[in-house]
Protein backbone atom coordinates (compact mmCIF):
# COMPACT_ATOMS: atom_id res chain seq x y z
CA UNK A 1 0.00 0.00 0.00
CA UNK A 2 1.14 3.60 -0.74
CA UNK A 3 -0.21 6.40 1.59
CA UNK A 4 -2.57 8.53 0.69
CA UNK A 5 -1.46 12.16 -0.05
CA UNK A 6 -0.29 14.76 2.15
CA UNK A 7 1.52 17.44 2.88
CA UNK A 8 5.59 18.02 3.98
CA UNK A 9 7.19 20.28 5.62
CA UNK A 10 11.01 20.28 6.21
CA UNK A 11 11.49 22.94 8.94
CA UNK A 12 15.36 23.41 10.10
CA UNK A 13 14.20 24.65 13.71
CA UNK A 14 12.29 23.79 16.92
CA UNK A 15 10.87 27.54 16.30
CA UNK A 16 9.44 26.96 12.49
CA UNK A 17 8.06 23.20 13.59
CA UNK A 18 6.24 24.79 16.49
CA UNK A 19 4.70 27.46 14.05
CA UNK A 20 4.03 24.73 11.38
CA UNK A 21 2.09 22.87 13.88
CA UNK A 22 0.22 25.66 15.40
CA UNK A 23 -0.68 26.70 12.05
CA UNK A 24 -1.98 23.18 11.04
CA UNK A 25 -3.61 22.34 14.24
CA UNK A 26 -5.16 18.54 13.83
CA UNK A 27 -4.25 18.50 10.40
CA UNK A 28 -0.55 18.39 11.29
CA UNK A 29 1.44 15.46 12.37
CA UNK A 30 5.17 15.26 13.27
CA UNK A 31 7.48 12.90 11.40
CA UNK A 32 10.54 11.51 13.30
CA UNK A 33 11.91 8.35 12.78
CA UNK A 34 9.11 7.20 10.58
CA UNK A 35 9.36 3.58 11.99
CA UNK A 36 6.22 3.77 12.71
CA UNK A 37 4.04 6.08 11.73
CA UNK A 38 5.20 5.59 8.04
CA UNK A 39 3.51 1.94 8.09
CA UNK A 40 0.68 3.03 9.57
CA UNK A 41 0.29 5.85 6.73
CA UNK A 42 1.02 3.13 4.58
CA UNK A 43 -2.03 0.76 5.43
CA UNK A 44 -3.80 4.17 5.25
CA UNK A 45 -4.71 3.63 9.27
CA UNK A 46 -3.19 6.93 9.69
CA UNK A 47 -3.70 9.92 6.88
CA UNK A 48 -2.25 13.06 8.25
CA UNK A 49 -3.23 16.38 5.67
CA UNK A 50 0.94 17.40 6.52
CA UNK A 51 4.14 15.55 7.92
CA UNK A 52 6.38 18.02 9.59
CA UNK A 53 8.96 16.38 9.27
CA UNK A 54 11.86 17.05 12.25
CA UNK A 55 14.72 15.11 10.55
CA UNK A 56 16.82 18.35 9.42
CA UNK A 57 15.88 20.47 13.75
CA UNK A 58 19.35 19.63 14.56
CA UNK A 59 19.00 21.22 17.87
CA UNK A 60 16.72 18.34 18.68
CA UNK A 61 19.40 15.83 18.44
CA UNK A 62 21.90 15.04 21.74
CA UNK A 63 22.52 13.51 24.95
CA UNK A 64 23.80 15.60 27.90
CA UNK A 65 23.98 16.68 31.26
CA UNK A 66 21.92 19.17 33.04
CA UNK A 67 23.16 21.50 35.67
CA UNK A 68 20.80 19.61 38.38
CA UNK A 69 22.52 16.50 37.63
CA UNK A 70 19.84 14.85 34.95
CA UNK A 71 20.36 13.66 31.85
CA UNK A 72 18.53 14.79 29.10
CA UNK A 73 18.13 13.29 26.03
CA UNK A 74 16.73 15.51 23.22
CA UNK A 75 13.78 14.19 20.93
CA UNK A 76 15.61 13.53 18.05
CA UNK A 77 18.17 11.42 19.13
CA UNK A 78 18.22 8.19 17.31
CA UNK A 79 17.52 4.94 19.42
CA UNK A 80 21.73 3.74 18.19
CA UNK A 81 22.93 6.87 19.40
CA UNK A 82 21.23 6.48 23.24
CA UNK A 83 22.14 2.75 22.82
CA UNK A 84 25.66 3.03 22.17
CA UNK A 85 26.27 6.37 24.25
CA UNK A 86 29.21 6.19 27.05
CA UNK A 87 27.19 8.82 29.32
CA UNK A 88 23.74 6.89 29.26
CA UNK A 89 25.53 3.67 29.80
CA UNK A 90 27.21 5.49 32.86
CA UNK A 91 24.19 6.92 34.08
CA UNK A 92 21.63 4.86 33.10
CA UNK A 93 22.55 1.28 32.47
CA UNK A 94 19.26 -0.01 32.36
CA UNK A 95 18.70 1.67 29.23
CA UNK A 96 21.69 0.55 27.74
CA UNK A 97 20.62 -3.04 28.55
CA UNK A 98 17.17 -3.10 27.08
CA UNK A 99 18.20 -0.98 24.07
CA UNK A 100 18.81 -4.23 22.21
CA UNK A 101 15.44 -5.31 22.94
CA UNK A 102 13.34 -2.49 21.10
CA UNK A 103 12.86 -3.71 17.47
CA UNK A 104 15.70 -4.39 15.49
CA UNK A 105 19.45 -3.08 14.51
CA UNK A 106 17.81 -1.37 11.46
CA UNK A 107 14.72 0.44 12.93
CA UNK A 108 17.02 2.07 15.77
CA UNK A 109 19.19 3.19 13.42
CA UNK A 110 16.67 5.52 11.92
CA UNK A 111 13.78 5.59 15.09
CA UNK A 112 14.01 7.97 17.63
CA UNK A 113 14.07 8.04 21.53
CA UNK A 114 11.51 10.75 21.41
CA UNK A 115 9.56 8.88 18.93
CA UNK A 116 9.24 6.03 20.83
CA UNK A 117 8.09 7.77 24.13
CA UNK A 118 5.57 9.75 21.61
CA UNK A 119 4.26 6.68 19.88
CA UNK A 120 2.77 5.44 23.15
CA UNK A 121 3.06 1.95 22.37
CA UNK A 122 1.85 -0.12 25.51
CA UNK A 123 3.93 -2.70 25.28
CA UNK A 124 7.06 -0.65 24.57
CA UNK A 125 9.81 -0.85 27.14
CA UNK A 126 11.44 2.84 27.19
CA UNK A 127 7.79 3.93 28.51
CA UNK A 128 7.72 1.97 31.31
CA UNK A 129 11.47 2.21 32.15
CA UNK A 130 11.11 6.10 31.94
CA UNK A 131 7.89 5.77 34.17
CA UNK A 132 9.90 3.62 36.79
CA UNK A 133 12.80 6.03 36.74
CA UNK A 134 11.03 8.94 36.94
CA UNK A 135 11.75 10.77 33.68
CA UNK A 136 9.98 13.89 32.94
CA UNK A 137 9.06 15.14 29.56
CA UNK A 138 9.42 18.59 28.34
CA UNK A 139 6.74 19.47 26.37
CA UNK A 140 6.95 22.67 23.61
CA UNK A 141 4.16 24.73 21.34
CA UNK A 142 4.33 28.55 20.13
CA UNK A 143 2.90 29.88 23.46
CA UNK A 144 4.24 28.16 25.59
CA UNK A 145 6.09 25.14 27.39
CA UNK A 146 5.49 22.44 30.35
CA UNK A 147 7.31 19.74 32.06
CA UNK A 148 5.20 16.66 32.51
CA UNK A 149 6.21 13.68 34.95
CA UNK A 150 6.15 10.51 32.38
CA UNK A 151 3.64 8.61 34.88
CA UNK A 152 0.79 11.50 33.88
CA UNK A 153 2.41 11.62 30.06
CA UNK A 154 0.70 8.19 28.87
CA UNK A 155 -3.23 8.28 28.63
CA UNK A 156 -3.97 5.21 26.92
CA UNK A 157 -2.74 2.64 23.85
CA UNK A 158 -0.95 4.90 21.66
CA UNK A 159 -2.33 8.50 23.05
CA UNK A 160 -0.15 10.67 25.15
CA UNK A 161 -1.38 14.11 26.74
CA UNK A 162 0.29 16.17 24.00
CA UNK A 163 -1.83 18.28 21.84
CA UNK A 164 -1.97 18.30 18.26
CA UNK A 165 0.59 21.92 18.50
CA UNK A 166 2.30 20.59 21.06
CA UNK A 167 5.97 18.71 20.56
CA UNK A 168 8.15 16.43 22.85
CA UNK A 169 11.09 18.18 22.48
CA UNK A 170 13.61 16.19 25.18
CA UNK A 171 13.32 13.84 28.59
CA UNK A 172 14.97 14.44 31.54
CA UNK A 173 16.04 11.81 33.71
CA UNK A 174 16.99 12.94 37.34
CA UNK A 175 20.04 12.09 38.56
CA UNK A 176 20.11 8.51 41.00
CA UNK A 177 20.14 8.98 44.73
CA UNK A 178 23.35 6.75 45.97
CA UNK A 179 22.69 3.13 46.45
CA UNK A 180 20.45 2.94 43.49
CA UNK A 181 20.22 1.12 40.60
CA UNK A 182 17.41 0.05 37.97
CA UNK A 183 16.53 -3.37 35.72
CA UNK A 184 14.71 -3.98 33.15
CA UNK A 185 13.12 -7.33 32.15
CA UNK A 186 11.23 -8.96 29.41
CA UNK A 187 9.17 -11.89 28.04
CA UNK A 188 8.79 -12.32 24.50
CA UNK A 189 7.85 -15.43 22.82
CA UNK A 190 10.53 -14.64 19.54
CA UNK A 191 13.36 -12.49 19.46
CA UNK A 192 12.50 -9.03 18.80
CA UNK A 193 8.81 -9.31 19.38
CA UNK A 194 6.69 -7.59 20.82
CA UNK A 195 7.15 -8.14 24.69
CA UNK A 196 4.04 -10.18 26.07
CA UNK A 197 4.80 -8.40 29.86
CA UNK A 198 8.23 -6.33 31.15
CA UNK A 199 8.74 -4.84 34.30
CA UNK A 200 10.90 -1.94 35.15
CA UNK A 201 12.39 -1.41 39.13
CA UNK A 202 14.08 1.52 40.66
CA UNK A 203 15.47 0.63 43.83
CA UNK A 204 17.13 2.50 46.14
CA UNK A 205 18.86 0.61 49.39
CA UNK A 206 19.68 2.61 52.88
CA UNK A 207 23.30 1.98 54.64
CA UNK A 208 21.44 -1.54 56.70
CA UNK A 209 20.78 -3.08 53.07
CA UNK A 210 16.89 -1.73 53.60
CA UNK A 211 14.53 -0.50 50.95
CA UNK A 212 14.57 3.12 51.38
CA UNK A 213 12.64 3.57 47.86
CA UNK A 214 10.95 1.93 44.95
CA UNK A 215 9.50 2.32 41.79
CA UNK A 216 8.15 -0.64 39.73
CA UNK A 217 6.16 -0.21 36.45
CA UNK A 218 4.62 -2.64 34.00
CA UNK A 219 3.87 -3.16 30.24
CA UNK A 220 1.67 -5.42 28.95
CA UNK A 221 -0.70 -5.86 31.25
CA UNK A 222 -2.51 -2.74 30.88
CA UNK A 223 -3.06 0.08 28.26
CA UNK A 224 -0.28 1.55 29.60
CA UNK A 225 2.80 1.75 31.50
CA UNK A 226 1.13 0.87 34.84
CA UNK A 227 3.03 2.06 37.42
CA UNK A 228 2.65 -0.02 40.96
CA UNK A 229 1.92 0.58 44.52
CA UNK A 230 1.00 -2.17 46.36
CA UNK A 231 4.27 -4.27 45.29
CA UNK A 232 6.12 -1.53 46.62
CA UNK A 233 4.78 -1.07 50.21
CA UNK A 234 5.48 -4.82 50.77
CA UNK A 235 9.21 -3.63 49.86
CA UNK A 236 9.92 -0.23 51.74
CA UNK A 237 11.86 -0.01 55.00
CA UNK A 238 11.92 -4.35 54.27
CA UNK A 239 16.02 -5.72 54.56
CA UNK A 240 16.47 -6.46 50.53
CA UNK A 241 16.28 -10.26 51.30
CA UNK A 242 15.37 -13.10 48.65
CA UNK A 243 12.39 -13.62 50.73
CA UNK A 244 11.22 -10.01 50.76
CA UNK A 245 11.63 -9.71 46.91
CA UNK A 246 9.75 -12.74 46.84
CA UNK A 247 6.74 -11.25 48.86
CA UNK A 248 6.46 -8.35 46.57
CA UNK A 249 6.63 -10.06 43.74
CA UNK A 250 3.82 -12.13 44.42
CA UNK A 251 2.18 -9.02 45.88
CA UNK A 252 2.50 -7.44 42.67
CA UNK A 253 0.96 -10.65 40.39
CA UNK A 254 -2.02 -10.86 43.09
CA UNK A 255 -2.68 -6.78 44.04
CA UNK A 256 -1.40 -4.44 41.40
CA UNK A 257 -1.85 -5.50 38.23
CA UNK A 258 -5.38 -7.23 36.66
CA UNK A 259 -4.22 -8.25 33.00
CA UNK A 260 -6.87 -9.78 30.77
CA UNK A 261 -6.94 -12.69 28.28
CA UNK A 262 -5.87 -12.70 24.54
CA UNK A 263 -4.62 -14.89 21.62
CA UNK A 264 -1.44 -14.47 23.45
CA UNK A 265 -1.77 -15.76 27.05
CA UNK A 266 -4.40 -16.06 30.06
CA UNK A 267 -4.76 -13.47 32.31
CA UNK A 268 -3.04 -16.40 34.73
CA UNK A 269 0.01 -16.78 32.74
CA UNK A 270 0.40 -13.04 32.37
CA UNK A 271 -0.13 -12.68 36.21
CA UNK A 272 2.83 -15.16 36.80
CA UNK A 273 5.19 -13.82 34.15
CA UNK A 274 4.57 -10.81 36.50
CA UNK A 275 5.98 -12.71 39.27
CA UNK A 276 8.70 -14.00 37.80
CA UNK A 277 9.96 -11.06 36.26
CA UNK A 278 9.31 -8.51 38.86
CA UNK A 279 11.59 -11.42 41.28
CA UNK A 280 14.34 -11.33 38.38
CA UNK A 281 14.51 -7.47 38.12
CA UNK A 282 14.12 -6.66 41.86
CA UNK A 283 17.30 -8.97 42.56
CA UNK A 284 19.38 -7.44 40.02
CA UNK A 285 18.94 -4.21 40.93
CA UNK A 286 19.17 -5.45 44.54
CA UNK A 287 22.51 -6.72 43.47
CA UNK A 288 23.32 -3.47 41.70
CA UNK A 289 22.66 -1.43 44.54
CA UNK A 290 24.77 -2.98 47.21
CA UNK A 291 28.01 -2.98 45.27
C1 LIG B 1 9.92 -4.12 13.00
C2 LIG B 1 9.75 -3.15 14.12
C3 LIG B 1 9.90 -3.58 15.43
C4 LIG B 1 9.75 -2.69 16.48
N1 LIG B 1 9.88 -3.16 17.75
C5 LIG B 1 9.73 -2.32 18.79
C6 LIG B 1 9.90 -2.76 20.14
O1 LIG B 1 10.18 -3.92 20.42
N2 LIG B 1 9.72 -1.84 21.14
C7 LIG B 1 9.40 -0.54 20.88
O2 LIG B 1 9.26 0.24 21.82
N3 LIG B 1 9.26 -0.08 19.62
C8 LIG B 1 9.42 -0.93 18.58
N4 LIG B 1 9.27 -0.47 17.30
C9 LIG B 1 8.95 0.95 17.09
C10 LIG B 1 10.22 1.77 16.89
O3 LIG B 1 11.04 1.59 18.01
C11 LIG B 1 10.03 3.29 16.69
O4 LIG B 1 11.15 3.94 17.15
C12 LIG B 1 8.96 3.99 17.46
O5 LIG B 1 7.76 3.35 17.38
C13 LIG B 1 8.64 5.39 16.90
O6 LIG B 1 9.77 6.13 16.78
P1 LIG B 1 10.01 6.97 15.45
O7 LIG B 1 11.10 7.92 15.75
O8 LIG B 1 10.17 6.07 14.30
O9 LIG B 1 8.64 7.81 15.36
P2 LIG B 1 7.60 8.02 14.15
O10 LIG B 1 7.18 6.73 13.57
O11 LIG B 1 8.13 9.04 13.22
O12 LIG B 1 6.40 8.68 14.99
C14 LIG B 1 5.62 7.90 15.86
C15 LIG B 1 4.52 8.79 16.46
O13 LIG B 1 5.06 9.71 17.41
C16 LIG B 1 4.80 11.07 17.02
N5 LIG B 1 6.01 11.82 17.34
C17 LIG B 1 7.27 11.51 16.98
N6 LIG B 1 8.15 12.38 17.50
C18 LIG B 1 7.43 13.25 18.25
C19 LIG B 1 7.78 14.38 19.04
N7 LIG B 1 9.05 14.76 19.20
N8 LIG B 1 6.78 15.06 19.66
C20 LIG B 1 5.50 14.67 19.51
N9 LIG B 1 5.10 13.61 18.76
C21 LIG B 1 6.07 12.91 18.12
C22 LIG B 1 4.48 11.01 15.53
O14 LIG B 1 3.67 12.07 15.12
C23 LIG B 1 3.78 9.66 15.43
O15 LIG B 1 2.45 9.77 15.85
C24 LIG B 1 9.44 -1.33 16.23
C25 LIG B 1 9.31 -0.87 14.92
C26 LIG B 1 9.45 -1.76 13.86
C27 LIG B 1 9.29 -1.25 12.46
Amino acid sequence: MKPAAFEYYAPVSVEEALDLLDQLGYDGKILAGGQSLIPAMNFRMAQPHALVDLNRVKELFYIKSAPDGSLLIGAMTRDVTVEFDKMVAERLPVVTETMPLVGYYQNRTRGTYGGNLAHADPTGQLPTISVALGARAHIRSKTGERWVEMDDFYLGPFTTILEPQEMLVEVAYPALPPRSAASFKEFTRQVGATPMVGVAVLVTLDDKNRFKNAKIAYLGVGEKPYAATECVKVLLGQEATAEAIRAAAETAAQKDVDPGTDIHGTADYRRNLVNVLTRKALTQAVQSAKK
